[in-house]
């Protein structure tokens, strides 16, 4: 029996990139993934796909995040897809992956800084708050910030978005031990997905980046995933209100 068998599990943005390769470690795991995505459908089916092909269960939901009514429309997906899939609408891990990056400060604007903090920040909080009702005793709820809260980079906007992030997982976890959940941050640091396309195609740029790391290449979605499915995992159990720095050593001095 793998560890997660019996598990359902929400991954927002698990269309591509990080969010992509969680899904497909945790349905290794044995869970039952609901793999969220905001537009891309198709990148959301090759998802669910590669789950299928590796013997995995997982089903596709659309909301786009940062819009009004958003968490409405995730849940109505969700409770549809859980019921359907697993008979009952519980619960186990949630991972609120789907974020968007920003400007820097110089230049961001009020309406996209609105839109940052909407998908970033308000969207994962209103999540949670909608999930605690079905999410199971002895729960998981897992969200991704930035190994950019703690060093000072150029796009200041969206690690602020990160850092309330962490103060959120911080604090809920206080109040939800009681019922065995654990809250924890992961926070990656540069990791080829899209979020960096200037780094998808280039090898020497990839070397580049990698050289902050005192493991020195660059993180891939997997190196992400992994530590998240540790989070999920039984063995998981004594680790929360943490921020979880998943980066390879990014600048540790
Ligand atoms: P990607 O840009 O590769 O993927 C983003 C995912 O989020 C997609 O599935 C996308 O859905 C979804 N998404 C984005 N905006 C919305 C929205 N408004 N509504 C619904 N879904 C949305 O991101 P990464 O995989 O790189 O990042 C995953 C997480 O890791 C994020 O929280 C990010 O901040 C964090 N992180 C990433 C780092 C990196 O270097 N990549 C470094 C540090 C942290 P769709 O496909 O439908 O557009």
């Amino acid at each position: 029996m793998t560890p997660l068998t019996g598990k359902a599990a929400l991954v927002t943005g698990a269309s591509r990139g990080i969010g992509r390769a969680i899904a497909r470690r945790l349905a290794a795991d044995g869970a039952m993934v609901a793999v969220h995505y905001g537009h891309n459908e198709t990148a959301a089916r090759e998802t669910v796909h590669l789950i299928d092909k590796d013997g995995g269960r997982a089903f596709p939901i659309r909301a786009e995040l940062g819009v009004p009514g958003d968490v409405e429309t995730l849940f109505a997906a969700l409770e549809a897809g859980l019921a359907a899939w697993t008979g009952q609408v519980r619960l186990d891990i949630l991972v609120n992956n789907a974020a968007v990056t920003a400007d820097s400060i110089e230049t961001i604007t009020p309406e996209a800084f609105d839109h940052l903090i909407a998908v970033n920040t308000k969207a994962p909080l209103f999540i949670i708050q909608r999930a605690l009702p079905l999410l199971n005793d002895g729960g998981r709820i897992i969200n991704l910030s930035t190994a950019a809260t703690r060093i000072a980079m150029p796009e200041q906007p969206y690690a602020m978005s990160k850092a309330a992030i962490e103060v959120l997982s911080r604090s809920l976890a206080q109040v939800v031990g009681g019922r065995g959940i654990t809250v924890n941050a992961v926070a990656p640091g540069p990791t080829v997905t899209d979020m960096n396309p200037w780094m998808l195609d280039s090898p020497e740029v990839q070397q580049m980046v990698g050289s902050g790391n005192a493991i020195p290449r660059v993180g891939w979605p997997a190196d992400i995933a992994d530590v998240v499915a540790f989070l999920a995992s039984e063995e998981g159990r004594w680790v929360t209100g943490q921020v979880i720095d998943a980066s390879g050593g990014c600048f540790l001095g």
